[in-house]
């Protein structure tokens, strides 16, 4: 039996009533919902056989839950393992996307660890325009890095900042979605801790502190720009309360999202509800809003000088990817790549913010050589003809995703670049009698591993 502190029943009850509230009460004893969202650069098969997300493109449930890390398609980047609500993120974009004026538009991920929504964002951007994903604990920007990368996203950059450093770059983005850190009522089902964790004072401290990342970071959203607020919570001071304090005070309309009926999806008339006991998900909250308040657009101005890669660097380098009019620039001896439109803009990034990953990294230059990186070979980019490629057994994946050297019988010496089922999983450097692992140390699998513990999903 959980054990939910009275104040918390009470809320609960006074927003549902008593017979529902019991419903609500069932349904977060149940086991939880597990769902993917797969990444269409990377996958084409058809998913027909797994039940879809109503409201999402790519949303899968499956019947339960599986050991992810035995699954080298998990580790390639094939699909995420998204809680199905939060996917609603794609209905509230897509449905007021010709709001945006630019076919090509910047989006700020504010509070984006570990990746899931950004990886939808990235999605829906398609490979155009350009996403920053911004994450202000240290300690969760390693996860975030990881599944982007993996995600296989080239038009991106990872910052660590502060709501407010974000703030001082006045109309830069078109979007911001702020997912902000919530009193967590929507995770009773699967975090205890959330549970342990609530209090009234809690939930006060949460919604100022909300308050206080969108009125920091606000400035930095364009006139007429779209600004997304989600949180994992059910209580109307960190939800309706919040997003209401934004439109008055910050200067914002809230938007409608058309939904269908069969959904479930509950609203109060700002902003959309997910509760557990009614749609199949988490509980969840967004509105969606445009802002109406004048701002002025900071000039972006173009850096003096670029430190581009050298003509023999960027010609042993230029075919490994399908995408021509790049810019190559060099970071210390990594060689990146960004598309030639965006370069001003992501130098400004860089001359502004805290970024710990921009656009592409190619690979580093050691001596005469260049090694290609694991970014590349996860990149929706990469242009494998170039490589040749090793089609691995799930036993060899698992071996290699372990950073395991192994012996590859008839390959030529020279860079491999292993693959699953078709899906790009890293590079080796195949030596003769072993291929040197070039897996990024920390992320290879820890896990026991054995056949029994996977289960195919695509
Ligand atoms: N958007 C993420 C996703 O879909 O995977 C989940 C984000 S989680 C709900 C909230 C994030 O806000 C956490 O990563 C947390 O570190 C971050 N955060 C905590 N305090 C913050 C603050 N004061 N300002 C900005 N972000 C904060």
């Amino acid at each position: 039996m959980l054990q939910l502190s009275s104040d918390f029943v009470q809320q609960m009850i006074s927003l549902l009533g008593e017979e529902e509230y019991n419903n609500f009460l069932q349904a977060i004893q149940e086991e939880r919902i597990t769902s993917i969202r797969t990444n269409p650069h990377k996958i084409n098969t058809s998913c027909s056989d797994l039940e879809q997300v109503p409201w999402s493109r790519n949303g899968y449930y499956l019947s339960e839950r599986p050991i992810f890390t035995m699954d080298p398609l998990f580790h390639a980047g094939c699909y995420y393992a998204q809680e199905a609500s939060s996917m609603f993120v794609e209905q509230a974009i897509l449905q007021h996307w010709d709001k945006l004026d630019s076919s090509e538009p910047l989006f700020l991920d504010l509070c984006a660890a570990p990746g899931g929504k950004s990886t939808l964002l990235s999605t829906l951007l398609n490979g155009k325009g350009w996403l920053v994903c911004n994450e202000v604990m240290k300690s969760r920007i390693g996860v975030l890095d990881e599944n982007i990368t993996k995600w296989g996203v080239p038009n991106v950059t990872i910052t660590n900042n502060d709501p407010k450093e974000l703030g001082q770059l006045d109309g830069l983005f078109d979007l911001i979605l702020i997912d902000a850190p919530c009193s967590g009522e929507g995770m009773f089902r699967k975090d205890d801790k959330a549970i342990e964790d609530w209090s009234i004072d809690n939930v006060k401290l949460c919604s100022e502190r909300q308050k206080r990342i969108v009125a920091d970071v606000f400035p930095a959203l364009k006139e007429g720009g779209l600004l997304i607020y989600s949180t994992c919570t059910y209580n109307a001071e960190e939800d309706e309360k919040n997003v209401q304090w934004i439109a008055d005070h910050l200067g914002a309309n809230i938007l409608e999202i058309q939904t269908d009926e069969k959904w479930n999806i509950s609203s109060s008339g700002i902003g959309y509800h997910f509760f557990p006991h009614k749609t199949k998900g988490e509980g969840f909250y967004l509105a969606i809003l445009q802002k109406t308040a004048d701002e002025e657009t900071i000039r972006i101005k173009s850096p003096k000088q670029m430190p581009l890669a050298t003509k023999a660097i960027v010609e042993s380098c230029k075919n490994w990817l399908t995408a021509t009019d790049n810019i190559y620039l060099m970071e210390k001896d990594k060689v990146v790549v960004y598309p030639s439109d965006w370069a001003d803009t992501i130098l400004f990034l860089k001359q502004n913010l805290h970024v710990i990953h921009n656009g592409l990294t190619l690979g580093t230059v050691k001596g005469k050589d260049m090694v290609p990186d694991t970014t590349l070979a996860l990149s929706w980019l990469l242009n494998a003809d170039e490589f040749s490629t090793y089609n691995c057994s799930w036993e060899e994946a698992i071996q290699y995703l372990k950073k395991v050297n192994l012996t590859l019988d008839g390959v030529e010496k020279g860079f491999v670049l292993f693959s699953f089922k078709g899906a790009s999983l890293g590079f080796g450097k195949n030596i003769g009698n072993r291929c040197n692992n070039l897996y990024p140390s920390e992320w290879h699998i820890r896990m026991e591993s054995s056949h029994d513990k996977y289960s195919e999903i695509l």
